[in-house]
């Protein structure tokens, strides 16, 4: 295996000079006030090596980074009924768009949108209180990454709560289809909470495994999923992870990923290591500039695409 410590030294060497990059996302108040020269980076190999560089041990907002682990939890708890709420496919619009919700009637096209996501943390609800579902999440989170130091950060929870109009509007308009079991504001709740989890890029990486593992956590022995389910787990980060960019994210990293406006990645080399890296700068899709280069050059260096070397 390549000298994975002297990659992940020679990307944080090589992006230095350019942290800045990128604009922070400001329509979370709360996200507005990180700094954007923060940048860091952590490798976990199968064999539970770490590999990591620059502010790796410094917890960000993970944002829709969580939104695979709600998708996870979700299928634990529905199985394929999942899929009746929410679909598999790309959706080539921003991730927090509403144009595609009306044509089809308040199903989102993946659980990886914002639409997608809330749809989600609906089926995360089911049978608890708001409270309830967002213990489970957080217990959730922290037994993937084997960490009970995990928690949400409440004021960017309540900043998210008093300013997301956008997510307001979701939500009540796949209410207005049916599409939702409970009150939009206790859906809500769940979401801008898991969206609010603050997380390490070590404790990423670690929570991210179980899928590059085939569904079992090597570091603790737990079994989180079944292989077929990691897999498929894998296909949404690869093909919806990035929203309008995941055909680039694709192009130039070739991994499943999947980005959060916190500025945080977290990737899967099947078979090889998860990866987490956070620089909060963004491109024009919301995904973090500096991170997906980070991505790229490790693709690139380690030949991990999952189209070939
Ligand atoms: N909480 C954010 C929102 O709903 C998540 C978006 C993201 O990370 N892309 O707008």
């Amino acid at each position: 295996m390549a000298d994975l410590q002297a990659i992940v030294d020679e990307i944080h060497d090589k992006l230095t000079p350019r942290l800045g990059e990128g604009k922070v996302a400001d329509y979370i108040p709360q996200l507005a006030h990180v700094d954007p020269k923060k940048f860091g980076m952590a490798i976990i190999d199968v064999d539970g090596k770490v590999f990591k560089a620059g502010d790796c041990d410094e917890p960000f907002s993970i944002q829709s980074v969580s939104k695979v682990f709600t998708l996870t939890l979700a299928l634990g708890k529905h199985g394929e009924t999942t899929w009746n709420r929410v679909g598999r496919e790309p959706s080539g619009s921003a991730f927090n768009s509403i144009v595609q919700l009306e044509h089809e009637e308040g199903k989102p096209r993946n659980p990886f949108i914002n639409a997608g996501a809330i749809a989600v943390s609906d089926l995360v609800l089911a049978g608890h209180t708001p409270r309830e579902a967002i213990g489970e999440i957080v217990r959730f989170v922290r037994y993937l990454a084997d960490d009970d130091s995990i928690a949400i950060d409440p004021e960017v929870a309540k900043s998210e709560q008093a300013t997301g109009f956008r997510n307001f509007a979701l939500a009540n308009f796949m209410r207005s289809f049916g599409k939702l079991d409970h009150p939009v504001e206790h859906v809500l709740g769940v979401y801008f909470h898991h969206c609010a989890l603050a997380m390490t890029c070590t404790q990423l990486a670690k929570s991210a495994l179980f899928l590059a593992a085939s569904g079992r956590n090597p570091l603790t022995g737990h079994t989180v999923v079944s292989k077929q389910r990691a897999r498929r787990i894998n296909a949404l980060m690869l093909t919806c992870g990035h929203y309008d960019g995941s055909g680039d994210f694709a192009y130039r990293v070739g991994l499943p990923g999947k980005s959060g406006v916190g500025g945080g990645i977290m990737a899967v080399a099947p078979g090889k290591a998860s990866v987490a890296v956070w620089s909060p700068g963004l491109n024009h899709n919301g995904n973090s500039l500096l991170g997906s280069l980070a991505l790229e050059m490790l693709a690139t260096r380690t030949g991990w695409s999952v189209f070939g070397q």
